[in-house]
């Protein structure tokens, strides 16, 4: 059993807090990827799982074992770091089996426990090489090949893609979540990449400013964000937001954007709504969710400032009203600068946030 229980746990740096109260259980082999922007306290939050740094107050828990004051090589976490920390005089194998050589292991084990490691990250051509003759890539495997031989209960990855290019990044991706699935073990892993963390968790604990603004599987966090920090942050090309309030004009409930544009509310999304009528709100709506058009969605002006072909759909990036907007066009679509067009939008995708506080409504 290796679920990581964070209790209550706090982390001050020479008296500023960089770490409010924070409460987080990662489940037993759970993959769960801590993102927020840079300074949020990613790093300081695993670096406490790992012992690195000593947790202020509260409490921290892996297991059964309370690992809060344990030092770290007590702790049986592995951690993986963005530069990789190989031992450049050693061999590919010598630096798989150094923390087991160190510890006492016998040669014959440490033999076996490298060429597995070998095996599962495809190594076992370079066992022979010192990690000047790896490609950045390798060294990063032959980083995880160490990591994996301790056989921890808890994986630690911290920004472990960050130094590879963006090819090699998306397959690094897809070989971490193969090993997790293969090896079965907690996964605590850090980025301030959102795709990365969508592409490999089952769990996101969007953070910032130390707290947790939201933690939950990547389409929940997509479709339901909980406050405009979440719904800004998760999704490329970012979320759009209007700012307006929402009025009833007749039967039905109208979003009046400031500076003039009036969106109907389909009448599902109403009564939920209904509790902000009058107040001042934030419509939030995806690039992705103005595309499909169907006769029913209402449209809006878009005065374009700039045009992105992306090959498979376009962006049309400019402004409605006095709001920036971007919007997701088919490929091929004749538009041009200072165009404007009318934009559909999906209306039962909207998102609406309460202006004072952030926080999402209906
Ligand atoms: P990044 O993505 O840039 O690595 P992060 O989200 O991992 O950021 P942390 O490195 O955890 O953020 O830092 C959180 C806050 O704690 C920051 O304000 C940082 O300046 C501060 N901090 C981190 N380590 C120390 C330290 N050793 N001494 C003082 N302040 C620190």
């Amino acid at each position: 059993m290796s679920q990581v229980r964070l209790e209550q746990v706090t982390k001050s740096f020479g008296g500023v807090l960089v770490i409010p109260p924070l409460d987080l259980v990662i489940a037993d082999k759970e993959f769960v990827v801590l993102v927020g922007p840079s300074g949020c306290g990613k790093t300081t939050t695993l670096r406490m799982i790992a012992g690195l740094e000593q947790a202020t107050s509260g409490e921290i828990r892996i297991g059964d074992r309370d690992v809060t004051t344990l030092r770290p090589g007590l702790r049986n976490c592995s951690m993986v770091f963005q530069n990789y920390a190989l031992y450049p005089h050693m061999t590919v194998a010598e630096n798989i089996g150094y923390g087991m050589k160190v510890r006492g292991t016998p040669k014959a084990d440490i033999d076996r426990a490298v060429a597995e490691a070998a095996r599962i990250l495809n190594l076992g051509a370079y066992l022979n090489r010192k990690p000047s003759a790896l490609s950045g890539g390798q060294r990063q495997r032959v980083a995880i090949g160490r990591a994996i031989v301790r056989q921890p209960d808890v994986f630690l990855f911290d920004e472990p893609l960050s130094n590879l290019d963006a090819k090699l990044r998306i397959e690094m991706r897809t070989e971490i979540k193969l090993l997790h699935r293969r090896l079965q073990t907690t996964i605590v892993y850090v980025t301030h990449d959102q795709v990365e963390a969508m592409t490999m968790a089952d769990r996101v604990v969007v953070m910032s400013q130390g707290r947790i603004e939201q933690a939950a599987d990547p389409i929940t966090l997509y479709e339901l964000p909980k406050n405009l920090f979440v719904a800004a942050f998760i999704g490329a090309p970012s979320m759009n937001f209007i700012e307006g309030t929402l009025e009833r004009g007749g039967d039905n409930l109208v979003f009046h954007a400031d500076g003039g544009v009036a969106i109907p509310v389909p009448n599902g999304r109403a009564a939920l709504v209904a509790e902000a009528i009058g107040q001042p709100v934030v419509l939030g709506i995806r690039p992705e969710h103005t595309m499909v058009a169907d006769p029913s969605f209402p449209t809006v002006p878009l005065k374009i400032a700039d045009i992105e072909p992306l090959g498979p759909h376009t962006l049309a990036i400019g402004k409605i009203g006095p709001a920036a907007f971007t919007a997701q066009v088919p490929a091929g679509t004749r538009i041009r600068p200072d165009d404007t067009i009318s934009v559909p939008i999906d209306h039962e995708k909207m998102h609406f946030f309460l202006k004072s506080t952030g926080e999402a409504i209906g």
